[in-house]
């Protein structure tokens, strides 16, 4: 199993550009993909059904997709002198302060079936015990 520390220095060895401006673009274009898979899984299940899960080529498109933002990511964080390490550390802090402040709270799930599409849900691996 990679750490973060370990991915970045691999991300490093293969990195030829070494812009900022290539990071961030390089992570919208991989988001812009990402979200592509979801787009047409919902335009696909609106058609067609309502309780289709994402397929597993779909899942495979956005972990690799995934894949790239993290390269990019990593990237993009090296080059301001900070790492996936500082923004994960970082990110659970500000979660943890919100959730002792009461201000992180469960989302409210409607029954509205506009609103109840699979991906709403949670995966049905998680619903199999
Ligand atoms: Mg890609």
């Amino acid at each position: 199993m990679w750490t973060f520390d370990g991915y970045s220095e691999c991300t490093a060895r293969t990195d030829k550009v070494k812009y900022l401006w290539y990071y961030a673009l390089g992570l919208t274009g991989e988001s812009g993909e990402l979200v592509e898979v979801l787009k047409k899984y919902y335009r696909d299940v609106k058609v067609n059904d309502l309780d289709r899960w994402l397929s597993e080529a779909e899942t495979a498109k956005i972990v690799d997709e995934a894949g790239d933002i993290l390269w990019y990511l990593s990237r993009l964080l090296e080059k301001v002198g900070s790492s996936l390490d500082d923004a994960a550390d970082g990110n659970i802090k500000k979660l943890r302060k919100r959730a002792t402040a009461g201000t992180l709270t469960e989302v409210q799930r409607t029954n509205d079936k506009a609103y109840s599409l699979p991906l709403d849900t949670e995966h049905p691996s998680k619903n199999s015990s």
